[in-house]
Parts: C-alpha cells; sequence; structure tokens
C-alpha cells in the first residue's frame, strides 16, 4: 500500500474482525478497533499489533446498537488518523429464535446492529470518501445472505440485507473509480462463536467436541473443512488494495463451494 491508510473495522476485538484489524495493519493501515470484550486482552491486543506492524491502533468501545455511539465511533476514529478510508463492517449479534418465538426486543437490537449501524456509519463515512476520492466500504454476508437455514430469521434478514446496503451503495459510487463497496458471504469459519455453537452441539448429540466439529460442518453442506479467519481478513485485505479498485458491488463467496453446490446435496 503506498500511502498510509486509516481503517475502521467494527468488531475487531475477537474471530474475523480481529484477524481483519492484523491484516489491514501488516497492509500498513491505522486501525480503530471496536467490539466488546475483556479491556485488558484488548489493550493487549491493541499495543501488540501496533508494535508489530508500526502504525498505530486504537480502540472505541462503542456499542453499535445506539445510534449516538455509532457517530462517537466515526467522529474518534477521523479525530484519530484524520480520516476513514476504510471501513469494514463486521460486528455481529446473533439470536437463535424461530419466527413464531422472536422477541421483539431481540428483533430490534438485532436490526439495530447488524444493519443500521452499517447503513450509518457508510453515511458517515462516504462523504470523506468522495472528497478524498478514495474509500473501501466491505460489508459482512454470509452464506446465510444468500439461503436460509430455519432458527435464524434475523440473521438471514440481516446478511440478506447487507447484500442490498452494498449495491445500493455501489450504485451511489459508481462514478467514483477508487471508491467501492463489496459484500463479502462466508461460510463457516473457525471462530470464538463456532466453538461456542460446536460445543453446545457435542453436549446436545452426546458428541466429543472433534465428532461434534465434524458433524456441525457435515449438517451445513461444508464438508471439506473449516475456514480460517485469516484467510477471510486476506480477502478484506485484498478489497481494499489499490489492485481491487475495479471490484465493486459484488458478493463474494468464501465458503469451500458451499453455495455454488447447494443442489448437490448439501442443505446450506
Ligand atoms: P464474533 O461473534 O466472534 O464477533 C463479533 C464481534 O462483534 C465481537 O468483537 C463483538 O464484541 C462485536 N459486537 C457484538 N455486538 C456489538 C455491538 N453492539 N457493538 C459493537 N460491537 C459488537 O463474530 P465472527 O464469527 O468473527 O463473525 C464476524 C463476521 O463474519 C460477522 O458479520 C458474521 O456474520 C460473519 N460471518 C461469520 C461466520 C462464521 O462462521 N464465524 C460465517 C459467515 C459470516
Amino acid at each position: 500500500m503506498s500511502k498510509r491508510r486509516a481503517a475502521l473495522v467494527t468488531g475487531s476485538t475477537r474471530g474475523i474482525g480481529q484477524a481483519i484489524a492484523r491484516a489491514l495493519a501488516a497492509d500498513g493501515c491505522n486501525v480503530m478497533l471496536n467490539g466488546f470484550g475483556d479491556a485488558d486482552a484488548i489493550e493487549k491486543d491493541r499495543a501488540a499489533m501496533a508494535e508489530e506492524h508500526g502504525v498505530e491502533v486504537q480502540y472505541n468501545g462503542a456499542d453499535l446498537g445506539v445510534e449516538s455511539d455509532v457517530d462517537t465511533l466515526t467522529r474518534a476514529t477521523e479525530e484519530a488518523f484524520g480520516a476513514v478510508d476504510i471501513l469494514v463492517n463486521n460486528a455481529v449479534i446473533r439470536y437463535f429464535h424461530t419466527i413464531d418465538g422472536f422477541d421483539r426486543k431481540d428483533w430490534n437490537h438485532a436490526m439495530a446492529v447488524n444493519v443500521t449501524a452499517p447503513f450509518l456509519l457508510t453515511q458517515n463515512v462516504l462523504p470523506g470518501m468522495r472528497e478524498r476520492g478514495w474509500g473501501r466500504i466491505v460489508n459482512f454476508s454470509s452464506v446465510l445472505g444468500l439461503a436460509a437455514r430455519s432458527g435464524r430469521a434475523d440473521y438471514v434478514t440481516a446478511k440478506t440485507a447487507m447484500l442490498g446496503i452494498t449495491r445500493a451503495t455501489a450504485a451511489e459510487t459508481r462514478s467514483e473509480p477508487n471508491i467501492t463497496c463489496n459484500a463479502i458471504c462466508p461460510g463457516s469459519v473457525l471462530t470464538p462463536n463456532t466453538e461456542i455453537k460446536i460445543g453446545e452441539l457435542a453436549e446436545e448429540a452426546g458428541l466429543s467436541f472433534d465428532e461434534a466439529k465434524g458433524e456441525y460442518l457435515r449438517r451445513r453442506g461444508q464438508t471439506t473443512g473449516y475456514i480460517e479467519p485469516a484467510r477471510v481478513a486476506g480477502l478484506v485485505a485484498f478489497l481494499c488494495r489499490e489492485e481491487a479498485s475495479d471490484i465493486t458491488g459484488a458478493a463474494i463467496p468464501i465458503d469451500r463451494g458451499r453455495s455454488a453446490t447447494w443442489l448437490d446435496g448439501g442443505n446450506g
């Protein structure tokens, strides 16, 4: 990367977001971390990232479910680094209710964090990107933005909406050759959240953790193994580089062929 960019990565205190923050720092970006977690662990991670890559890394604990926090997060990043050149809408909250039993408070919270916050952040950062003639927005969809599983109404709805926001943003920035907005659609990635779900499956089905790891994938039709967070981060980092400026409005699966082969026996 020829010029140091400023990146805001939501939900970067663990999992895929943390891997993205590391990958962008390795590419020479200053990074604003965001998300929840243990304060000491976040500070350790922040300092290590900054030292290892010789970039500035800051942390802001904005709650994306609170509109004023979303604006504060944008301002804090601009004040820290002078701009937001790269926005990665990665944070997520997941509920696991069927539609019949979906608590309305949970629904509204899921939509606020997973849909409204990415929209508001996009709205906040686009004027600066236009002014500087350069910007990258990467939105997180999922294979569940391409097809549904039962019991995941909030997630399926939010991840489908992320494709809509991505295309709408790409449409409104098409005349700007160096501003892009893309969505990525991962399959099952081995993150702390996935490990919790594997543990629950092990308990329910009376399996060992290793057995449940395989069963979890089998039930999702992703039979050749988990995706590493660093691989997803590598794709995001690529989309944020100069050479990716021709890619915009795309929904890119990173799912070991899962979404391409649903008719071949996988169940999504
Ligand atoms: P995760 O659950 O491990 O981490 C989520 C992050 O979001 C955490 O840092 C958390 O603190 C933060 N967060 C949650 N609520 C927040 C709020 N109100 N305000 C600010 N931050 C908040 O997630 P992950 O598994 O690493 O997934 C990252 C992204 O990738 C998500 O958008 C997810 O939908 C997508 N994805 C993940 C998988 C997978 O298998 N893990 C598959 C497909 C898509």
